[in-house]
């Protein structure tokens, strides 16, 4: 089943302090109701909220971009995509607020 998803917030941030050295993408769902677990929305959210962030982040739609169960803390309570080509700019952590569209 396709899950519809609106993205309401994008926020890049900056922590010189974190090292790393690609881009993560965390993604929010704001529905508290929201059960959907992670694994099952990744296609949909490559889709729908992926394009958005390389758009907001100016880099190319093509960016090549990889979900990892792990990418912000190896215990595994942070998942989201890695941007795998950073075109230059320095690594951001990116946390972007969405909905489910019912
Ligand atoms: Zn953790």
């Amino acid at each position: 089943m396709k899950i519809k998803i609106t993205v309401d917030d994008i926020d890049i941030r900056d922590w010189s302090e974190r090292r790393i050295s690609n881009s993560r993408v965390y993604v929010f769902f704001n529905d508290t109701t929201c059960t959907i677990p992670f694994c099952r929305a990744v296609k949909d959210m490559r889709e729908q909220v992926v394009p958005k962030v390389l758009k907001y982040m100016g880099l190319p739609a093509k960016t090549s971009v990889a979900w990892n169960a792990y990418a912000g803390c190896q215990c595994g309570c942070s998942p989201g995509f890695i941007i795998k080509d950073n075109a230059g700019i320095e690594a951001k952590e990116v946390f972007v607020d969405v909905r489910i569209v019912k």
